[in-house]
């Protein structure tokens, strides 16, 4: 039974996540789960051309870039998983589906084919696991040293999905626990000049999704996920304006649900009844 371990990343490999303003004064701590679309070199090309490897199914388009000009801006904790998803899915529990696909969208995947128990054990280990530890860290420290944090999961989705063209700009998104995302939809409408989607183009599950459930509902802490089209976000100048306009209204979320728990009126409390995380 004592099997070697597999190795996946050899030590010239980039390490599976980066982080960027890792001391910032921000309460906002973003997190790109699908940030990148690299693939480790044992793993070759998962079998699929090039062109598969740059689409929306082998990572999130437009989102790190998006992400690092707004934790720029906020001054806020930024991770950013390095590879893409089709290795291993950073927003899917490793016991899901879909946590390794071996079809996605319409793409077969080859390479996920056929993998053995300790193939896809190595992928959670040197992948997934690092990630999350990391965050499970970070938000540990913050709620010993008592900062307020709100969960930011960014995102972008592909503006046509299986032959079907999607109306929204941006989605905001959510399960239980609504609080803060309630005054950022009502913000981004406000923009008036967006097609804002309320959990559209998804809604988050504990089956679809790992990172809100995991670190922002069970912690208690204020949380969204944000979807981004990625044809809005594709070039630097797009993630620019995006940053802009969500470096304003973010914190002007945040300013109104501070504003309702002073006034005793925040109806969206999380099940824990907890408020900010800073309150202990
Ligand atoms: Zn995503």
């Amino acid at each position: 039974m004592d099997e070697p371990l597999l190795t996946l990343l050899a030590s010239d490999e980039p390490a599976p996540f980066s982080v960027a303003h890792a001391e910032g004064a921000s309460p906002f701590f973003l997190t790109g789960d699908h940030a990148g679309r690299r693939l480790p070199r044992r793993l070759s090309d998962l079998g699929l051309p090039e062109a598969e490897l740059q689409r929306h199914i082998a990572w999130d388009i437009g989102a790190a870039g998006l992400a690092r000009a707004l934790a720029d801006r906020l001054d806020a904790f930024l991770i950013l998983q390095t590879y893409s998803r089709l290795a291993i899915d950073c927003n899917r529990s490793v016991d899901a589906p879909t946590s390794i696909v071996t079809v996605s969208e319409a793409t077969p995947i080859p390479g996920n084919r056929g993998l053995s128990p300790a193939a896809a054990a190595a992928r959670a280990r040197e992948i997934f696991w690092p990630y999350h530890d990391r965050i499970v860290a970070e938000l540990d420290r913050r709620q010993d040293s008592g900062r307020p944090t709100v969960l930011v999961a960014i995102h972008s989705f592909t503006p046509v999905f299986k032959g079907v063209a999607r109306p929204w700009h941006a989605g905001v998104l959510y399960n239980r626990d609504a609080r803060f995302a309630r005054p950022l939809l009502e913000l981004l409408r406000q923009e008036g000049d967006l097609t804002v989607g309320d959990n559209e183009p998804y809604a988050i599950s504990d089956d679809s999704d790992y990172g809100i459930p995991v670190h922002g509902e069970r912690r208690g802490l204020p949380h969204v996920e944000l979807e981004i089209r990625q044809d809005l976000i594709a070039e630097p100048a797009g993630q620019r304006a995006w940053a802009e306009r969500l470096a304003r209204l973010l914190p002007a979320a945040l300013e109104q649900l501070s504003l309702a728990r002073t006034a005793g009126e925040g109806g969206e409390r999380s099940e824990t009844g907890e408020g900010l995380a800073g309150d202990g």
